[in-house]
């Protein structure tokens, strides 16, 4: 194959269309699929950055990969001392406008490929964060940015905004039949 041809194969970063990715849904596998399109991404040459606006109890299978495949690939666990305690909801709020501010610095930086904003469907939810002030940011991106939002109840604006929308529906889930949170399943 002549090395012209070649080159005009090769896809022209300039030509990438941005999209706006949403994984919501009552199902499991919201996150899980986000950092599988983290995973194509990274063997594409592209960097990828991961948000975590819920931190969970452990330190995660995908946090102790990533921080062995920086500066490639990125997860800050930000929801560090996130109650979800409607007793105290000002720390919260406060917390997750913490998450947006470093979001928006993320986004805006030109540093990343693609930016994982993880769970910010559930603080929209709850009202911690305005999801029409996340969609006006959203669109002043770079276009060529990909930006994937998870968590259940993603907000009516964030849906009309985004290109891809997908609901995972619950059909089985071990849970239910009393078997405990698998490592490497479930973190
Ligand atoms: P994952 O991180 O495994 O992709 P998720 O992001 O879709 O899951 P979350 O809404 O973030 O799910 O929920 C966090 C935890 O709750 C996960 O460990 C998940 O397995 C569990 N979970 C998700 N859906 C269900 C369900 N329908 N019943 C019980 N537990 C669930
Ligand atoms: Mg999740």
């Amino acid at each position: 194959m002549p090395e012209e041809t070649k080159e005009a194969e090769r896809p022209d970063p300039k030509r990438r269309r941005g999209l706006i990715i949403v994984n919501t849904g009552d199902g499991k596998g919201k996150t899980t699929a986000a950092l599988g399109l983290a995973f194509r991404a990274l063997g594409s040459g592209f960097k990828v950055f991961m948000l975590q606006y819920i931190k969970g109890k452990w330190k995660t299978g995908e946090k102790k990969l990533a921080d062995k495949l920086a500066p490639e690939m990125q997860i800050l666990p930000m929801g560090d001392g996130f109650t979800w305690d409607t007793k105290n909801p000002e720390q919260d709020i406060a917390t997750t406008a913490k998450i947006w501010e470093v979001s928006k610095q993320a986004i805006s930086s030109g540093d990343y490929d693609m930016v994982i904003l993880d769970e910010i469907n559930v603080v929209m939810k709850l009202g911690y964060l305005d999801p029409t002030v996340v969609v006006e940011f959203l669109k002043t991106r770079d276009p060529r940015l990909h930006v994937v939002l998870t968590g259940r109840g993603a907000p009516p604006a964030i849906i009309e905004l985004a290109d891809l929308v997908s609901e995972i529906v619950p059909i089985k889930h071990p849970f239910k039949a009393g078997i405990k949170a698998q490592q490497g399943i479930e973190f």
